[in-house]
C-alpha cells in the first residue's frame, strides 16, 4: 500500500505510537516519501506533545472521561442481546470507536484522554469558529436591517425636511441633499462632490436656530461616488442650514475651514 493514510487519526495514534502491524508499516513506507503527510505527521506530533506537556496541569472533564469511557465500552454496531454477544467470535473492532478500543488496551489511559482532548478540543475550535462568524453576520444584517428601518421612517415621516446644498462660487463642485428630521433627531446625507484634497475632509453641519454648529459626520467615499450616510443628532433642533466645510482630516469639533456647499431650510 503507497496511498495516504485515509483515516485521519491515524497520525495521532501514530505520533503516539499505537500504530500497529500492517498499518503501521505502511504508514510507515508511504509517509516519510510524501511531504503533506509527513507535514500531518509533524502537526499531529506537535499537538500530542502540546497536550503531553500541559497534562499534569490540564485534567479532562469528567464529561470526557465518562464519553470517552462509554465509547470504549461500548457495544459493537447491531449488537443484540447480552447472550448473543458473549457466544459471538470475538471480532476485529473496526471503524473511529474501534480504534479508540484499541488505543485503549495498548496504551495507558491518560495516552487515550490525551488524544481524546485532543479531538474534543478540535471539534471545539471549530464551532466556536463557526458560531463566532454567524453571530458577526447576524449582528451585521440587524444593524443594516435597522438603518433601512430608519431610512424609511425617515422618508414616510411628514415633518422631515428635505434640503439641497449648492456649491459656493469657486469651491469644489457637488450636489448634496440632506434629509432631517428635527423631532426624530436623524439626518440623512446623499448626493456627491468632488474629493477632498489630501489630508482633508468634508464635514457636514447642522447649523441651528440657535447655538453653535452640530456636527452630522464626514463625506467618505466607496471606490468613487460619495458613500450616503445617516447619523443621530439630539432631538428638537430646529435647523436654520446644512453645510459642508473643508477640515482637517478625521474632521473637527467645530468648523474650521471654509464652507464648500450650503443650504438654506426652508
Ligand atoms: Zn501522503
Amino acid at each position: 500500500m503507497n496511498g495516504h493514510p485515509t483515516r485521519p487519526e491515524d497520525f495521532d495514534l501514530y505520533a503516539l505510537g499505537v500504530l500497529e502491524g500492517e498499518e503501521k508499516a505502511a504508514f510507515e513506507a508511504h509517509v516519510p516519501a510524501c511531504a503533506a503527510c509527513a507535514e500531518k505527521l509533524a502537526e499531529a506530533r506537535g499537538r500530542i506533545a502540546l497536550l503531553a506537556f500541559s497534562a499534569p496541569r490540564v485534567e479532562p472533564s469528567r464529561a470526557v472521561k465518562e464519553r470517552l469511557m462509554r465509547q470504549i465500552h461500548s457495544a459493537p454496531a447491531g449488537a443484540g442481546t447480552q447472550r448473543e454477544r458473549a457466544t459471538r467470535q470475538p471480532e476485529r473492532a473496526e471503524g473511529f470507536f474501534g480504534r479508540w478500543w484499541a488505543a485503549a488496551a495498548l496504551v495507558p489511559v491518560a495516552a487515550v484522554l490525551i488524544l481524546f482532548s485532543v479531538r474534543l478540543w478540535q471539534q471545539n475550535t471549530r464551532l466556536i469558529d463557526e458560531l463566532g462568524e454567524e453571530r458577526a453576520e447576524l449582528q451585521k444584517q440587524q444593524a443594516q436591517l435597522d438603518e433601512a428601518r430608519h431610512v424609511v421612517a425617515l422618508m414616510e415621516a411628514k415633518d422631515t425636511r428635505t434640503v439641497a446644498l449648492a456649491s459656493q462660487p469657486g469651491m469644489a463642485k457637488g450636489d448634496v441633499r440632506v434629509m432631517y428630521n428635527a423631532k426624530m433627531g436623524m439626518a440623512m446625507c446623499d448626493g456627491w462632490v468632488d474629493p477632498a484634497p489630501a489630508n482633508k475632509s468634508y464635514q457636514l453641519w447642522l447649523v441651528p436656530m440657535e447655538g453653535k454648529p452640530i456636527s452630522a459626520g464626514l463625506v467618505e467615499y466607496s471606490n468613487g461616488p460619495m458613500k450616503p450616510w445617516m447619523v443621530k443628532l439630539p432631538p428638537g433642533v430646529e435647523a436654520k442650514a446644512f453645510a459642508i466645510t473643508l477640515e482637517p482630516e478625521g474632521g473637527m469639533p467645530q468648523p474650521t475651514g471654509p464652507m464648500v456647499l450650503v443650504g438654506p431650510v426652508s
